[in-house]
């Protein structure tokens, strides 16, 4: 059975795409609906309770704190103090000369005692241009692998962009474009109004951000359906006219709209939502080729005691599975119940290998062993492990050629009404900060849609 209701500007997925998308539209009095499948909100960055902590989808931090592009968009509907943040900043490398302090700053690089001193001018030397540099001029090297700068260097000097690629995008340095690259360096810089410090909310789980803006978007009379999926975007004359839903009860419904915004990524609800034919077969192609995604195993650990006083570890060398290991309890005690501590780790994989469950298990068998050998304490405190493996960490990879502005686009050329938003689509940044940018470069054009409609 049909039934028709006439609605607002339809968003489709409650992460931080669809919904700082949401938040910035009711906030300038439009109305939205907004459609998720599941049954919480979040997306990729849910979090759950597990034996009285909070877990979170994967170890999640908010790149650049306060000049992330969330809190930006926080901070412009004037509801940042919402969001209490934890600075995570107290981050250091380990090799096997033992532990090596992180630098927040050009002038820390000179004090990384990780590489001996001449590399350390050598490194300085290579990243002040790139710190200097404008994000305009980065685009020039979008296309360029970062290696092309790095394949000279000592082996040292080469472990410490490992390290920061790992930290920066959960890769490795041959997958990364340098203009991306640049774009970090650049945000990162403390002489230029930037930051290399990093957030996570105060009161535990990372799902606390999508929480703060849904309840903004109830507040401006938004609506946030879970459990409702969205099955087909109907066009008609190149105009958006409705959506195909099934709701919680299993029902299908046709909801009317002449605007909707996809906040999934975008390759996945291309070959989903819509007729054969209402988008151009080579478009499809070519944003099908934006379909890599980075992959993570990673495990939870809880323990009676407290094996560092650090936040985040970075163990540094081929020879360590471990790429980092961070000390969620030490970055905000709010996720552990009194006198337990959260720590987890992780490790890059390829996605086939999120499926191998002797591969998972022998991958955490070998950081277990790892961790152990930098903290003797860890096995007689371990009182529960928690592995899990994520196929698609980011929607697209930071690979030369893919990022920025040759991602998704936020429309398609002849469709009227229809966006995109989320991480696939055109923005830089990491994760969470790319999918909010990406609704800071969207929602102006959705708006001057609606007001000339
Ligand atoms: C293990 C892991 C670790 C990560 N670490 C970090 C980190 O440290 N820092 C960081 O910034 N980022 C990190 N990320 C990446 C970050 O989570 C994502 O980049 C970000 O959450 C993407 O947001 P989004 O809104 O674009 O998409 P999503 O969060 O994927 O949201 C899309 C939503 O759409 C819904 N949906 C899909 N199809 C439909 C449909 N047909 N109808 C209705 N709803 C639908 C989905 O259920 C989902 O809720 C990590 C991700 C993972 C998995």
């Amino acid at each position: 059975m049909i039934s028709f209701v006439a609605l607002p500007t339809i968003i489709i997925g409650a992460g931080v795409g669809g919904l700082t998308a949401g938040a910035m539209l009711v906030n300038k009095g439009h109305k939205v609906m907004v459609l998720e499948k599941s049954a919480k909100l979040g997306g990729r960055t849910t979090s759950m309770e597990y034996k009285n902590h909070i877990l979170d989808n994967g170890f999640h931090i908010m790149p650049f704190y306060k000049k992330s592009a969330i809190f930006t968009i926080l901070k412009n509907l004037q509801i940042e103090s919402r969001l209490k943040l934890a600075k995570v900043h107290d981050i250091a490398f380990y090799a096997d000369t033992g532990f090596h302090i992180y630098p927040k700053g050009m002038i820390d690089l000179l004090k990384l005692s990780l590489i001996p001193f001449k590399s350390r001018v050598r490194l300085l030397k290579l990243l002040l241009p790139l710190a200097f540099s404008s994000i305009e001029k980065t685009e020039l090297w979008d296309e360029v692998p970062l290696t092309k700068i790095t394949s000279n260097l000592d082996s040292d000097t080469k472990a410490f962009f490992e390290a920061v690629c790992m930290l920066a995008f959960a890769d490795t340095a041959d997958h990364i474009s340098l203009g991306e690259f640049a774009r970090t360096i650049i945000r990162a810089n403390p002489f230029k109004g930037g930051t290399s410090e990093f957030a996570y909310p105060d009161n535990g789980g990372y799902d606390s951000i999508c929480h703060v803006l849904a309840d903004f978007i109830l507040e401006k009379d938004g609506n946030i359906q879970t459990k409702h999926s969205v099955k087909k975007i109907i066009i008609e004359n190149s105009k958006v006219t409705g959506v195909v839903v099934i709701d919680s009860l299993n029902s299908e419904k046709l909801i009317a709209t002449n605007s909707v915004v996809i906040s999934y990524p975008a390759y996945t609800a291309l070959n989903q939502l819509f007729e054969e034919n209402i988008i151009d077969k080579e478009f499809v192609q070519k944003i099908d080729k934006l379909n890599k995604t980075t992959s993570v195993v990673e495990v939870h650990f809880a323990l009676n005691s407290q094996l560092d006083t650090r936040q985040v570890v970075f163990p540094v060398g081929a020879n360590y599975v471990t790429k980092g290991i961070f000390f969620i309890s030490n970055i905000t005690p709010s996720v552990s119940p009194p006198g337990e501590h959260l720590i987890i780790a992780g490790t890059p994989v390829l996605p086939s290998e999120t499926e191998d469950s002797e591969k998972i298990k022998n991958i955490v068998s070998k950081m277990k062993q790892e961790i152990s050998s930098i903290y003797p304490k860890f096995d007689s405190s371990l009182i529960w492990e928690r592995a899990m493996a994520w196929k698609l960490v980011e929607s697209v990879v930071k690979e030369p050629g893919k990022v920025w502005k040759s991602k998704m686009p936020h429309e398609i050329p002849g469709i009227s009404g229809l966006f995109f938003v989320g991480d696939s689509t055109i923005s830089y940044g990491i994760g969470t900060d790319s999918a909010a940018h990406s609704s800071i470069l969207c929602v102006p054009k959705i708006e001057s849609f609606l007001n000339s409609n």
